[in-house]
């Protein structure tokens, strides 16, 4: 981030620009929605900055800036649309101790103006330090699509309002109060009286906060996904929204824990100190721990929680202290490394089970139902399969399986890193070792990437008809 983004409070400050056309046009009609006081300097103004000038919106000198101009000043714009004369104002106003900005000259501006969506006091920025204005843009414009243009008039409203609101304890029951108001309640009364009735609808919902019992804590298991953030369903993102404690496990990528609340308490129930064995009875104690003093805990797990998650004792522990709980399902490593791969987990004709193994389990390499794994068109895929595989290579040619049934591994399944490595029973473990595959890994035992399938086919065919 070479552009850090701050809210710059321009209350009654000087704001200096230089110029009178339209790229003083535009940077104007922006400035003026602030509270900033604005001289423009300009030789040949446009009409419309001099009516601004008469209407006391700004003060307008007609002349090019000297120095001394730009004294006390907190921003600079030079857009004189004249390389040689912008470079010399921006000299002089630098100077003078403004930071400046040169319209159109990324490089030697010191602040960028960024894109703005306007629900004052609500106001959304964004920036992409000039790579991309095009998709600064349609952000902006997704983002207004989004944003009701009522929202500045509710939270102006609620700014107001939020000394009363002091009287609700801090923490989640006040976070639940603000977002009923901003989700419904404030919308509601919005639309059926007005601005005006809005404050006492704010009342009303604050008096049946006050005496609403305190909540007692949950605990939701959700399903993180295989790592992009745009598998991750619906609920689960409402999960993270709302958490006030997130305990994930080693494989959810930073990018997921972005999108937990900002206050949240993130805790890495996989990291080295806890060990990637953090012992599962800690973390069921500690996921305990946080519900009973009232929070809503949030138990993040790679993929679905169902599979391979070990869901099962730590929903034993959350019974045993009377708690509530759900589960968010997620999708599971399998569904998205299918996906990679251009195949289907079953496929009429082919196998109508699919089975998910673990490559190990509490006590070593795990042991398998070898005969049925071996026939031909059985599907598996598996699981934590990267140190097991000359195991399961073993065990599955020894129990009579082709050894050129297909073996593909996909690597960081649905990640930008995500690598694919496809080849055949008798090859699998040099290959896969070979392949030096060091994050997360699936292995699929009888599918083979479709387009190497489709690339074997055609082979084939010429070969047949040689
Ligand atoms: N609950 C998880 C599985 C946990 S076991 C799920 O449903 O996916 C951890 C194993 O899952 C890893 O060793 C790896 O085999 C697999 N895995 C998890 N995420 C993966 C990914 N993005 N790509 C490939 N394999 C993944």
């Amino acid at each position: 981030m070479k552009h850090y983004p701050v809210f710059l409070n321009v209350e009654g400050r000087r704001i200096v620009l230089s110029g009178g056309g339209d790229a003083a046009l535009a940077k104007l009609r922006l400035l003026l929605k602030t509270e900033a006081r604005i001289t423009v300097f300009a030789n040949d103004p446009t009409p419309e900055i001099a009516r601004w000038h008469e209407e006391g919106r700004l003060t307008l000198v007609v002349r090019p800036v000297e120095p001394g101009d730009a004294l006390c000043t907190a921003l600079f714009y030079a857009a004189n649309e004249d390389d040689a004369e912008d470079a010399r104002v921006a000299a002089i106003a630098r100077a003078e101790g403004a930071l400046v900005n040169i319209v159109d000259n990324l490089e030697d501006s010191q602040f960028i103006t960024p894109a703005i969506v306007d629900r004052d006091p609500v106001t959304v920025a964004i920036g992409t330090e000039g790579a991309a204005p095009v998709l600064a843009r349609s952000i902006k414009r997704g983002l207004e699509d989004n944003l009701s243009p009522l929202l500045g008039t509710l939270a102006r409203i609620g700014k107001a309002f939020r000394p009363e609101v002091e009287a609700l304890p801090h923490g989640r029951k006040r976070r639940e109060f603000w977002a009923e108001y901003y989700g419904r309640a404030g919308p509601a009364a919005l639309a059926e009286g007005g601005e005006n009735a809005v404050p006492a609808a704010l009342r009303a919902l604050l008096d049946r906060y006050l005496v609403a019992e305190a909540k007692a804590g949950r605990v939701d298991f959700v399903g993180a996904g295989p790592g992009d953030p745009e598998l991750l369903t619906l609920k689960a993102r409402r999960a993270l929204d709302e958490a006030d404690v997130v305990i994930h496990d080693r494989l959810v990528t930073p990018e997921l824990l972005e999108l937990a609340r900002r206050e949240a308490l993130i805790i890495d129930a996989g990291k080295e100190g806890f060990g990637p064995s953090t012992p599962q009875a800690e973390i069921d104690a500690m996921i305990v721990d946080h519900a009973l003093r009232g929070a809503h805990v949030v138990r993040l797990k790679a993929g679905d929680p169902t599979v391979f998650g070990r869901l099962d004792e730590e929903i034993e522990a959350v019974d045993a202290a009377g708690l509530d709980w759900g589960i968010v399902p997620g999708i599971t490593a399998a569904s998205a490394a299918v996906a990679a791969i251009g195949q289907s987990l079953t496929k009429r004709n082919r196998n109508s089970e699919v089975r998910f193994l673990t490559g190990h389990d509490m006590k070593g390499f795990a042991e398998q139902e070898w005969r049925a794994l071996a026939r031909p068109g059985a599907v598996a895929a598996i699981y934590m399969g990267k140190k097991s595989a000359r195991f399961i290579q073993g065990r599955l040619l020894m129990h009579g399986a082709d050894p050129a049934t297909p073996i593909t591994a996909i690597e960081n399944a649905s990640r930008p890193t995500q690598r694919i490595v496809s080849t055949r029973l008798s090859e699998m473990s040099e290959a896969l070792s070979d392949a030096g595959l060091t994050g997360p890994a699936l292995t699929f035992l009888g599918l083979a990437p479709r387009a190497a399938l489709a690339a074997a086919d055609e082979i084939e065919q010429k070969e047949l008809a040689l």
